[in-house]
């Protein structure tokens, strides 16, 4: 499948059909299997051979399926699909990870990466420094000859700062570290971060991938020793496995997902090109546009700007008369969904930093993001002209 296109592969790849052919993929909900004879189990949990379970927090035809989709679209040699996109970050640091180890991080992270980073991993004995992610030379200088692993967003929630993931890992490898990069702004659809040396590529699936707010998932990308190894040892006797249902759900996500990103991302730039003609937002942020800091280097990585918008509506207090006069726009937290979801991270997500970290993140008080939905994007300009209007 790998030979075959994104679009094809992300329509196709890694279906398992049943003895009656059905076309759409089928729901296996069951957590285990039946094995033939005593011997037969006994040799199963010898090792697994093929295509064969055991039981589902191990393992399970449907997710089995979302996975090698996700893997095929990707680029990666596999994957492991986990609860939320939490339990993948989680999974992802703390199966590679031991007392006395030491990590270098980017700063600017979602809210819950960031509590793993800076709370879990010290209580357990892993030295974590935090850099500038979009600084080389903090990265070099943070880098050390024992360093395991570095983290970050490729593009950081929410304030839509960039990491060089060719460079980054450039320097990472020199001392046999190994990347894990969070990729969920870039999306499936645009990233191309094994290439760019990533080692291990994670997702929250609730956002794109799912892109119609049903379901939490998330999955860990890597080569094939690396996700059977390591990381599958750790999920699946921690437990955060991806159900069925869920991994249904994403899998009909992926038929979708080249389409709705691609129409989310030209829907952002025109919404963003519409709210820099307002003279009350002091800031607009669009990865897609010149005027962003880092224009040359998204383009570089990922050909487009992605799904999210980021301005300035100037105070929290007219931040939040836009937000509730917004008609077609959601309050919610959510990012990647049909519907379009406006969020004031200062308040919600990212409401436990202290207000010298906020600001250290770029997280100020009248900061909006959007993520861009599906809808149409004339009526969306005139909602968010409302909401401007109303501050
Ligand atoms: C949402 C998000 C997560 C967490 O994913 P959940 O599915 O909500 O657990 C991790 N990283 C980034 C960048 C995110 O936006």
């Amino acid at each position: 499948m790998t030979e075959h296109r994104k679009r094809t592969r992300a329509v196709h790849a890694g279906t398992r059909r049943s003895q009656y052919g059905e076309v759409s993929e089928a729901i296996f909900l069951t957590q285990g299997f039946v094995y033939e004879s005593a011997e037969a189990a006994e040799k199963r949990f010898v090792g697994i051979e093929g295509d064969e379970f055991i039981y589902a927090r191990y393992g399970n035809p449907t997710v089995a399926m979302f996975e090698d989709r996700l893997a095929a679209l990707e680029g990666a040699e596999a994957a492991f699909a986990c609860a939320s996109g939490m339990a993948a970050v989680n999974g992802a640091l703390t199966s590679m990870l031991k007392a006395g180890d030491h990590v270098v991080s980017a700063r600017a992270l979602f809210g819950s990466c960031l509590y793993i980073l800076e709370e879990i991993l010290p209580r357990y004995g892993v030295e974590v420094t935090f850099v500038d992610g979009k600084n080389l030379d903090e990265w070099k200088a943070a880098i050390r000859e024992d360093t395991k692993a570095v983290f970050f967003e490729s593009v950081s929630n929410p304030t839509l700062e960039v990491v060089d993931i060719s460079a980054v890992a450039e320097m990472a490898h020199a001392v046999g570290a190994k990347v894990i990069c969070d990729n969920v702004f870039a999306t499936p659809v645009y990233s191309d971060a094994i290439a760019q040396g990533a080692d291990v590529v994670v997702y929250s699936a609730t956002k794109h991938i799912d892109g119609q707010g049903r379901a939490l998932g998330g999955v860990i990308l890597g080569t094939e020793e690396h996700i059977r190894g390591p990381v599958e040892t750790y999920m699946k006797h921690t437990g955060g496995s991806l159900s069925p249902f869920s991994a249904w759900m994403m899998l009909k996500g992926l038929e979708t997902i080249d389409l709705r990103v691609r129409a989310q991302t030209e829907t952002a730039g025109r919404i963003a090109e519409a709210l820099k003609g307002e003279d009350k937002l002091a800031q607009v942020l669009y990865p897609g546009h010149a005027d962003h800091p880092q224009h040359d280097l998204v383009m570089r990585q990922m050909g487009a700007g992605g799904t999210v918008v980021a301005f300035d509506a100037g105070s929290r207090e007219a931040a939040f008369r836009l937000l509730n006069a917004l008609e077609i726009v959601v309050i919610s937290n959510n990012l990647g969904d049909a519907k379009s979801i406006a969020t004031h991270p200062a308040s919600t997500t990212h409401q436990r930093l202290p207000q010298d970290q906020k600001d250290r993140l770029g997280i100020t008080p009248g900061l909006i993001r959007l993520s861009v939905g599906l809808e149409d994007a004339e009526d969306l300009i005139a909602d968010l002209r409302r909401g401007v209007a109303a501050i």
